[in-house]
């Protein structure tokens, strides 16, 4: 038998085990920086197994390392460990016990399925080609911003790896499909707040003060035009106001002396990224002093865009149509405007991020992530593990890889 179809046949073993940890972790969902119990789960778990163990690091990271006692090169790969701040409305038997915390994004699959490859790999070290393997549990991939991998990556525990990969549940894609996007991957994605301050004024005589509202929707409509007019056509970026506050609903008679308002942008270009930064603050300094209102402006850098490595996500590629075949692998066509902490990590090192399919219509597991329904087909758990597993392999041998 060849060896992509003896992993896919291994990795059935470590299906009950990853379905287990998931549910346990998806029963106590914890979020942010905060996850004592799901830490303690991986930590436990690693420990059992082998691993050389590190906690505590980036505030509430795992890291488990596994030497294979044979020179190679060193392979991390990274799950995310955090929850949402919602209501579970999914219906599975093991829904969340916390009030208001759930599992939203698949973070506790991405979770149970690494354990899954240290079961994998400490189980059958001798076959691995050799080198080391960095697995790493992260926290706050929801932020808050900038996210756990940005800490995890100042902490120093990954500066010797040579190649990272790391991946995603997709409810676009049937469980057993895995999805690769070569190149420009994830947008930045970046959030700002208006705060603009006049005199209020009674309703009907608003020349005795400032009409904010009126201003708010001059520089909100203004901004529209940094993306439209001032940005390169061909080059993506969006920029949204996603929410904005003035006055009070039940009074008709009052014209508010404050307004605030905040959204994000997104590109896939340092230089647009502070482009569009610095334009909405001139495009709100300069209206507000038109019309005699005064503008507090603030912006975030929270994660910037990334490519995944032409070389990883290849040898992931062509790790996946090994053991699932080519119909279940495909090539993802476009980036996405959504951002991804996973960022930090392709800034510094050679690294490429994946999705994993979890979509299965009879099982109601249809809807979007961070939908309060959310629901993941477990079939996807084995076909996952197994391109991991391979694509570990690949990435031991593959030259294009080098040690350091
Ligand atoms: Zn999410
Ligand atoms: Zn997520």
């Amino acid at each position: 038998m060849d060896r992509a179809k003896h992993i896919l046949l291994n990795s059935k073993k470590y299906e009950n085990d990853i379905k287990n940890w998931r549910h346990i972790i998806h029963r106590y969902p914890e979020i942010g920086f905060d996850l004592p119990r799901t830490q303690k789960l991986v930590t436990d778990v690693l420990r059992e197994l082998g691993y050389t163990v590190q906690a505590g690091f980036a505030k509430s990271a795992v890291l488990g390392e596994l030497d294979t006692g044979k020179p190679g090169k060193v392979i991390a790969i990274r799950a995310d460990m955090d929850a949402l701040s919602m209501k579970e409305e999914s219906g599975v038997p093991f829904s969340s016990e916390i009030e208001n915390a759930f599992h939203a994004c698949g973070h506790d699959a991405h979770t149970a399925i690494l354990l899954g490859v240290a079961k994998y790999l400490s189980e059958n070290k001798d076959e691995l080609p050799g080198g080391r393997i960095k697995l790493v549990f992260q926290p706050a991939e929801e932020g808050p911003a900038p996210g756990g991998a940005k800490l995890i990556m100042e902490s120093g525990v990954l500066d010797d790896v040579d190649a990272m990969i790391g991946a995603h549940s997709q409810p676009l894609y049937k469980a057993g499909q895995i999805g690769c996007k070569y190149g420009d991957a994830f947008a930045s994605g970046d959030f700002f707040e208006v705060r603009l301050k006049g005199t209020g004024t009674h309703a009907a005589s608003p020349h005795k003060g400032n009409d904010i509202i009126i201003t708010a929707m001059e520089i909100i409509n203004a901004l529209q035009n940094i993306r439209s007019r001032e940005l390169p056509p061909l080059k993506s970026a969006v920029i949204s106001v996603c929410s904005i506050n003035a006055g009070s609903l039940p009074v008709k008679n009052v014209l508010s002396d404050e307004c605030t308002f905040g959204g994000t942008f997104r590109a896939y270009n340092d230089e647009h990224r502070s482009y569009i930064a610095r334009r909405i603050g001139e495009i709100v300094e300069h209206i507000a002093s038109m019309n005699g209102v005064t503008a507090e402006y603030t912006d975030s850098f929270n994660y910037p865009y990334f490519r995944n490595d032409d070389d990883v996500i290849d040898i992931v590629f062509h790790s996946a149509q090994e053991v699932l075949g080519n119909d279940n692998v495909i090539k993802k066509e476009d980036p996405e405007m959504g951002s991804e902490d996973f960022a930090w990590y392709t800034k510094k090192l050679k690294a490429a991020f994946f999705f994993i399919g979890i979509r299965n219509e009879e099982k109601e597991c249809i809807y979007s992530l961070h939908n309060p329904k959310f629901r993941i087909d477990e079939d996807a758990f084995v076909p996952a593990l197994a391109v991991f597993i391979n694509s570990i392999y690949r990435l031991m041998e593959d030259e294009r890889i080098h040690g350091k």
